[in-house]
């Protein structure tokens, strides 16, 4: 567990046992499968939307599950385990739709190498903790690069949080969730 999210933070650096919130250890590790799993979603997500493709459900999703991320919204490990399973169906989804109009649109298929977390899968709630162990933002080794993508993370948690309120309220917009998988995709 490694999550610096907030200003409780122990010791101002990073609560790496249990959450001085009260966040438990399996709650973190799987809040951090379930960002892994949604930056998958936000490549596809951001890569169809520059073919025209509708893709404001998916952001909405991203804010809705980015927001249950945040310090003490939400300590539910079943239902960050269904975030988690719903976050790869939508990629996978979305990635077959994708494939299919930029085939239509170029006269070829899309070649580019995927990234790790375009491709993962996994079913069961122990795969996910191994997910989770590995793709915490101990992974990045440079601190300065770590710090940044944190920024950014804990920077759309906060916008989601929003976001999420305004769509309950009935507000969507199509910019702002293509912006949400933009930045999700390049920097979180
Ligand atoms: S959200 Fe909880 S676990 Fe994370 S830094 Fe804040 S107090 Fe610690």
């Amino acid at each position: 567990m490694y999550c610096n999210q907030c200003q409780e933070a122990a010791r101002n650096v990073a609560c790496t046992t249990r959450g001085v919130c009260g966040k438990r250890e399996s709650t973190a590790v799987l809040q951090d499968a379930l960002v892994f799993a949604l930056r998958g979603l936000a490549y596809f997500g951001d890569q169809a939307a520059m073919l025209g493709l509708p893709v404001r459900e998916h952001g909405l999703f991203v804010a809705q599950a980015l927001f249950a991320t945040i310090t003490n919204a939400n300590f539910d490990d079943d239902r960050f385990v269904a975030l988690i399973r719903e976050a790869l169906q939508r990629r996978d989804a979305l990635k077959r739709e994708f494939l299919a109009a930029y085939r239509a649109h170029q006269g070829r298929d899309f070649a580019e190498a995927l990234p790790e977390h375009a491709t993962w899968n996994a079913a069961g709630t122990e795969a996910f903790l191994a997910k989770g162990e590995s793709v915490s933002p101990l992974a990045t080794a440079d601190p300065n690069i770590r710090a940044l993508r944190m920024l950014i993370l804990n920077g759309l948690r906060g916008l989601s949080a929003y976001v999420d309120h305004a769509a309950i309220l009935g507000y969507e917009d199509d910019d702002i969730c293509r912006f949400l998988l933009h930045a999700m995709m390049a920097g979180a």
